[in-house]
């Protein structure tokens, strides 16, 4: 049960309604917020302390809570959360938050080049581990406070706010100097002293998962924080410990619609932690933002195999900005309450008159594409349906003059993977065509 004080109750209604709540046997939880103070009633039967408290005086309201988790439950609490870092919003009706930046600060070269980057990119919350929690006490531990400050040079250029993860309680001092979000990583999730000293700063708190935490302990972490007395608390699915060892963890995304249903804080998703291989963070970032996740946690270096950790999963600034254009395109980064993000400024002449090029090229090429392809069916009709009409030399011999050329703005590998598009394309075009309109099962007019 939760007993929900008038605004401006004094300090002798607060300690009334304690004292009648421990009268019962039950515990009470005062939480003391800007505008008024709540009081969680925790211990078996916590109805019993309904009868004592109703009609007491700086009372308002007394809700039953059948959760272990008073102040995260979404039971009366039905509207969702938003938290605000800094000048972002991160919760419904806000744009997907995109947290990104290196698993560690190694250098100020380093962290600038990939803050400005990720913001260049679309991110909205720069990260970066300035204390590190590491599995081995020979690894690399971090840069401690000079990352933090690193961290905050950083803010002041780009204007991105800056998480960063805290592991010791007396340390939140001097986090709430530099950072606008405090990290509790996954090995500190259950760490209940330091959570009720996050729970004390006003700095919001980015809480995830522990390895091998259910969603539910997750939650009471959460409510430590919260009874505590910091309301700013966004969660994070990291990925679990089970069986499988193709991956470093399994990303459970089951976590973030159940989540949304027990709890009204945002939750978010962390495909690089989750999975620990850089192939594998777009598509399960994809995946996170189409289950319903309120934000991301991507890793990205410079050069992600020279990183100090985490080399294995951290995104390239390539591969980031692959990701962001995919986010995009699946209209994941678009604020959903708003019709169009678009933004209403028309593009300068030169840029109109360079696109208006590119769109000529671009009916050229389709235009040359149909061409080459009723060339290619015609050599396979004059070859007859019963020659397979492969002739792999020629095809190599067309993919190395495509990527001979030098110097341009494509590279050799990126040629390449045109031509080999176009060899594949002309070849299924071939094959319909021999099938004949009987056995052709692809789509298009062949198959017709
Ligand atoms: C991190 O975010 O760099 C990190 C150490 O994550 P986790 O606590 O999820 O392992
Ligand atoms: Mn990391």
């Amino acid at each position: 049960m939760i007993v929900v004080m008038r605004t401006g109750a004094d300090r002798a209604e607060i300690e009334a309604v304690e004292a009648a709540i421990r009268e019962v046997g039950l515990e009470p939880y005062p939480v003391v917020g800007k505008e008024r103070t709540v009081i969680a009633v925790v211990g078996k039967d916590d109805e019993r302390a309904r009868p004592v408290v109703a009609g007491l005086p700086g009372v308002e309201d007394l809700l039953a809570v059948s959760k272990p988790y008073k102040l995260a439950s979404r039971e009366h609490h039905t509207d969702r959360t938003v938290v605000r870092v800094g000048s972002v919003e991160i919760g419904p009706g806000a744009p997907l938050a995109v947290m990104a930046g290196p698993c560690s600060v190694e250098s100020r070269e380093q962290l600038l080049a990939t803050a400005r980057w990720v913001k260049r990119e679309g991110a909205t919350i720069l990260r970066g581990g300035a204390y590190k929690p590491r599995t081995s006490p020979y690894a690399f531990q971090g840069l401690g406070v000079e990352g933090l400050k690193l961290l905050a040079e950083a803010r002041e250029e780009t204007g991105l706010p800056i998480v960063s993860e805290i592991m010791d309680p007396a340390e939140v001092e001097v986090f709430d100097r530099y950072v606008d979000m405090l990290q509790i990583g996954a090995r500190n999730m259950a760490n209940f002293t330091l959570l009720r000293a996050v729970g004390q700063s006003r700095t919001p708190v980015l809480l995830k998962r522990g390895l091998s935490s259910t969603i539910d302990e997750l939650l009471m972490a959460a409510e430590y924080i919260l009874s505590a007395g910091n309301p700013n608390v966004v969660l994070c699915e990291r990925g679990i410990r089970t069986f499988e060892t193709a991956t470093r963890n399994t990303l459970d995304l089951n976590a973030i619609p159940v989540l949304h249903q027990r709890t009204h804080l945002p939750v978010i998703v962390d495909p690089s932690h989750g999975t620990g291989y850089r192939p594998l963070v777009r598509p399960m970032a994809l995946a996170g933002a189409a289950v319903g996740a309120d934000g991301l946690l991507i890793e990205v270096h410079p050069e992600p195999p020279k990183a100090w950790s985490d080399a294995e999963q951290q995104q390239s600034f390539a591969e980031f900005g692959e990701i962001m254009d995919d986010l995009r395109r699946f209209e994941y980064l678009r604020q959903p309450t708003l019709p169009s993000a678009r933004p209403a400024n028309v593009p300068p002449a030169e840029i109109e008159r360079l696109r208006s090029r590119i769109d000529d090229i671009d009916q050229r090429l389709a235009d040359l594409l149909e061409e080459r392809a009723e060339l290619a069916v015609a050599v396979q009709q004059s070859k007859g349906a019963e020659d397979h009409g492969h002739d792999v030399s020629r095809e190599r011999a067309l993919i190395d003059r495509a990527t001979r050329a030098e110097g341009g703005v494509l590279t050799t590998d990126e040629r390449g993977q045109v031509f080999q598009a176009i060899v594949r394309v002309s070849r299924a075009a071939q094959r319909r065509v021999a099938a004949g309109p009987a056995t052709a099962s692809g789509s298009g007019k062949a198959g017709a």
